[in-house]
């Protein structure tokens, strides 16, 4: 397979990523950008993002999008904070370190979350000097045969990684809570090792909750409450920073139910609320028959069409 292939089969053309949107925070002065495509094929996936879809866009036509969307909805208010994220956003190095060191002139706080494969030393850094602030590993599973069966690849580096950004960044890792597959053993051995890491206390470590709604396959059930207060009282006993939470949701309580403001490439904005993204969700798989094949062959087009008119 020739490079493009691979760059364009992953999510990007050198110099471009797809984007399906951006999403402003009602809550805060606060950007997600979703750089569409990834490495991985979690069977657990939430992430529309996970195929490249949406238009390409170089670096220079996204901090427009984001300059003129958030001052045509937060006015004269700075935005305060910016999330890159997918999809997996470190597929393309020169790219993501030149998006972290434009938003960086604008934006104090800069967020990659990213599943850490590629993240290593010399990325990190790079990162760093441009500007970021902050790294969200998303940490599928302990045991490595289980890491591999997930996500297709094996988590060896991505626990390397991690070990590595610790004191050099602010240091966040997210795990779902799959019952019966990711749970209280896997969660637990997790935060043995984080703890291990952590001299300080200061990383913080969510569990999410695994939701069948918006998972690609359906692997599991929703976990019920008493299961997720367990998986956090184990955790608790090895770390200081436990949260329980949505990989969405960046507070650790929210006052007051509210949705995001969706910006489309072409800069229209679409105000969506979490059952929106979930009929999105449901509608992209009843169109497709099976799991993989068949997102590819969606037109992105259509997607974003589809996404558009779900009211
Ligand atoms: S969960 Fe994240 S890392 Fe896994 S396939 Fe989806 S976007 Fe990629």
């Amino acid at each position: 397979m020739s490079t493009l292939e691979t760059e364009s089969r992953h999510g990007y053309e050198h110099g471009y990523r797809y984007v399906p949107f951006i999403t402003l925070s009602e809550l805060k002065p606060r950007v997600w950008i979703t750089l569409s495509g990834c490495n991985f094929r979690c069977k657990g996936c939430f992430s529309l993002a996970r195929e490249p879809i949406g238009e390409p866009m170089s670096v220079e036509q996204l901090i427009n999008l984001v300059k003129k969307s958030s001052s045509d909805y937060y006015g004269d208010t700075p935005l305060e904070e910016a999330v890159i994220t997918g999809g997996e956003p470190t597929l393309d190095r020169d790219y993501l370190v030149d998006l972290v060191s434009q938003l960086k002139e604008f934006i104090e706080w800069i967020v990659v979350d990213t599943n850490g494969y590629f993240l290593d030393d010399g990325y990190l850094k790079e990162l760093i000097e441009a500007g970021l602030t902050e790294a969200m590993f998303d940490l599928k599973a302990w045991d490595e045969k289980l890491h591999e069966w997930y996500t297709g690849y094996s988590n060896k580096r991505i626990l390397e990684h991690i070990r590595n950004a610790y004191g050099k960044v602010k240091l966040v890792v997210n795990t779902v809570y799959i019952p019966g597959i990711v749970d209280e053993s896997e969660i637990e051995q997790i935060a043995r090792f984080l703890a291990g890491i952590d001299r300080r206390g200061d990383i913080d470590y969510r569990i999410n909750r695994f939701n069948t709604n918006l998972s690609y396959e359906k692997i599991s059930r929703n976990p019920y409450p008493a299961e997720i207060e367990h998986a956090y009282s184990i955790v608790a006993k090895y770390m200081k920073n436990a949260v329980m939470g949505k990989s969405c949701v960046r507070e650790r309580k929210i006052e007051e139910k509210r949705g995001w403001i969706t910006v489309f490439p072409d800069g229209t904005l679409k105000r969506r609320t979490l059952d929106d993204y979930r009929k999105e969700n449901e509608r992209m798989k009843m169109k497709n028959a099976t799991v993989d094949g068949e997102i590819k062959s969606m037109k992105k087009e259509k997607l974003i069409k589809a996404m558009r008119s779900s009211d």
